[in-house]
């Protein structure tokens, strides 16, 4: 019987969520996972399905949910840019009322609730590395908006639930994550130039490709998360998780066309409005606070994400 004793994935079906649900089942939770499909799928947990402890809800967190939970890690929300943009306004009322119905289910059953930030509050950052402490450069009326500023609201929200309602709330600033399960479609970088060499496609650089990221593999992350959901309740973060490795998207780019071992072509197009020019998380504070760090270097956990699309293609 699932009770109170629980934990709630939001977006368990999507990629990160779904590696979550996995970690908690397998740290034996019960897990309520909860997801709209609108990026995510059933595939992506269907080996969860007959799994005693795992429970999957169809529901919107733009509305209401009543459950008892223990807690809550909240990661409804497109994460791809072509996704979150398709529907901008829906993409804010995730943010907004999503952040605002599980924050008062939180302060309702006395949960611990877990944000999942972005380090896309950094904007297009004119402080790097990014620490925490940086406030960020966000464009407020573009066409990333609805996504950084979303998420933003959603901190402060957060953070005024703890100030006003004592509700126990983590906030992670995730930075740009991979792997296995990410959706073919989903436009990011990562994906796309993957599906791209498979297919022997031309592999599409917008801009001239110099901007960078950093990219951690999935397993670093799901580590990170865990461990700050387990932390002292005092310890609200914001705590920024990503692999601190900088590469441009052209070195990214003939990383995968080595390792595929393709003959595609590099093609350059516009760079979409607002694309952050650089971006690299400082660590220090996880570094310092639960010992972590990314294990797995960009080749491994790149031969692992092309060994999973190989798979579904
Ligand atoms: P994803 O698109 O694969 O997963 C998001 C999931 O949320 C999907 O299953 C989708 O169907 C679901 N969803 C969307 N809107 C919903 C709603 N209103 N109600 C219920 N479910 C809804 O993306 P992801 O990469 O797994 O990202 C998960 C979370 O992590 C997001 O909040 C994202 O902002 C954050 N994040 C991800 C990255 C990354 O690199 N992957 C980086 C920073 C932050
Ligand atoms: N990008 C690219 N080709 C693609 C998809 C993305 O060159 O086919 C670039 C994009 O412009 C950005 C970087 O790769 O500079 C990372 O894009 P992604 O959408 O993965 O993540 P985000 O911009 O949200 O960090």
């Amino acid at each position: 019987m699932l009770d109170a004793s629980a934990v709630l994935v939001t977006g368990g079906a999507g990629f990160l969520g779904s590696h979550l649900c996995d970690r908690l089942i397998k740290e034996k939770n019960e897990v309520i996972c909860v997801d709209n499909f609108y990026t995510g799928g059933k595939q992506n947990i269907a080996h969860l399905l007959q799994t005693p402890g795992f429970e999957l809800i169809r529901h919107d967190i733009t509305f209401p949910l009543y459950l008892e939970v223990k807690q809550i890690y909240n990661f409804a929300c497109p994460a791809s840019p072509i996704y979150y943009q398709r529907d901008p306004v829906q993409t804010t009322k995730t943010n907004v009322h999503g952040a605002i119905n599980m924050l008062g289910l939180a302060k309702r059953v006395k949960a611990r609730i877990l944000q999942a930030s972005t380090s896309e509050v950094y904007g297009d950052p004119a402080v790097h590395p990014q620490p925490e402490s940086y406030w960020g450069k966000v464009n407020p009326v573009g066409i990333r908006s609805c996504y950084d500023e979303g998420k933003r609201c959603a901190e402060t929200l957060f953070f005024d639930y703890w100030r006003q309602h004592n509700v126990e709330i983590k906030v992670i600033r995730i930075f740009n994550t991979y792997g296995p399960r990410m959706h073919i479609n989903d436009g990011r970088v990562v994906s796309n130039f993957i599906v791209q060499a498979l297919k022997g496609s031309d592999m599409t650089i917008y801009g001239d490709g110099q901007q960078t990221r950093s990219f951690c593999y999935v397993d670093d992350l799901i580590e990170g998360i865990v461990r700050m959901m387990a932390g002292p309740a005092d310890f609200r973060g914001p705590l920024n998780l990503g692999n601190p490795e900088e590469y441009t998207m052209l070195e990214l780019a003939e990383k995968i066309l080595e390792l595929t071992r393709s003959k595609s072509k590099l093609i350059f197009k516009a760079l979409p409005s607002d694309d952050p020019k650089q971006r690299k998380p400082d660590i220090s504070l996880a570094r310092q606070s639960f010992d972590w760090e990314p294990k797995v270097k960009l080749i491994d956990g790149l031969k692992e994400t092309i060994q999973y699309f190989k798979k579904i293609l």
